[in-house]
């Protein structure tokens, strides 16, 4: 899928050139029932945007979304819709996600009329008790009474993926759900989010700007620089032995989990704009093995494994590609 958003500047001038944000170019990714696929990157590296294309939020300036492998475009009224039901979206912040003027039960009731439109009345309760059970708030009615501001953001965070468990999902979007909490409480909605993954063999995509969850909680993991996956296999190939330079980049600069206070990744120099990314690799102006195609020719997806593929000229197979694959290797 492919991604641009015009930039507005100003009154369009003659002979101007329209500009446009490269947001998403050219990603192609999987995701598969019963597993969390990590979509790992910087802010500004197009991840959101890569969720809520999926999410069908924004049209797509090209390419293809296909859920069992029937494409969404193609999909037309109640198709469509039900694709919209079971492709669910949790975003970073719950606070800006509920009516502040509603109870809980209230929004939660919103979400079960819409999806259940045929429970009324203590179907629809027994609906929502069962929604909070499954998040683990009980009892529901000492939750679901109260307004968002009484909650914590963990307990809100819970409430918001019951609110999306009410649509009976086939895929998770998880755009950083975890970010806007406090430390000691993540790994709670974490071990949440997975196991209702597990028990709904459900597919999840987990946005994240820290690698080393990715490692700890998805079973895939793609990375993204400048609008593009550079780098996609399983979590334990892609952590550990990691092929891509921006990959290992990310890798040594993340928190060290054994130091209080280090939540923060190390500055690592700025991600390109994607107004006008770099021509060819679009890393190389960062990269410390750029070659002279690098800055030239764009890599294709060089295969690695069974399903670990890198983005990176140091995979081709010629003697220059291999002389600096060895040096990145020592
Ligand atoms: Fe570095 Fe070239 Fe690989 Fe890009 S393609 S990451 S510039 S070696
Ligand atoms: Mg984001």
């Amino acid at each position: 899928v492919t991604k641009h958003f015009p930039v507005r500047s100003g009154l369009p001038r003659r002979g101007a050139t329209r500009k446009v944000v490269h947001a998403v170019d050219d990603v192609s990714l999987s995701l598969y029932a019963g597993r969390i696929t990590a979509l790992v990157g910087e802010s500004g590296s197009g991840k959101s945007t890569l969720a809520r294309l999926l999410a069908q939020l924004y049209p797509l300036t090209s390419g293809e979304v296909r859920l069992h492998g029937e494409p969404v475009r193609a999909m037309r009224g109640r198709a469509f819709r039900d694709h919209v039901r079971k492709v669910q979206l949790i975003l970073q912040d719950p606070f800006g996600s509920f009516n502040p003027v509603a109870t809980i039960a209230g929004t939660l009731k919103r979400a079960v009329a819409l999806h259940h439109p045929g429970k009324r009345g203590k179907d629809q309760a027994a609906v929502i008790d069962d929604l909070m059970t499954q998040i683990n708030l009980v009892p529901p009615r000492q939750f679901t009474a109260k307004y968002p501001h009484e909650l914590s953001g963990g307990q809100l965070q819970r409430i918001s993926i019951a609110r999306a468990l009410a649509a009976d999902p086939e895929v998770f979007l998880a755009d950083e759900p975890v970010s806007s909490l406090d430390v000691s409480i993540r790994l709670g909605i974490l071990n949440l989010l997975r196991r209702l993954t597990e028990e709904r063999n459900a597919a999840m995509l987990y946005v994240t700007h820290d690698i080393a969850s990715a490692r700890y909680f998805a079973t895939d993991t793609a990375v993204m620089y400048a609008g593009q996956v550079v780098e996609s296999g399983p979590s334990e190939e892609v952590t550990q032995e990691a092929a891509h330079p921006y990959t290992q980049l990310l890798i040594a600069s993340a928190p060290d989990p054994s130091r209080s206070g280090a939540d923060r990744v190390r500055d690592i120099g700025q991600p390109p704009s994607l107004i006008d990314p770099p021509a060819g690799c679009r890393f190389h102006p960062r990269c410390p093995y750029a070659m002279e195609r690098c800055a030239t020719t764009a890599p294709e997806p060089f295969p690695l494994t069974a399903g670990h593929t890198v983005r990176c000229w140091l995979y081709a197979d010629d003697p220059e590609a291999r002389a600096k694959r060895a040096e990145n290797t020592e």
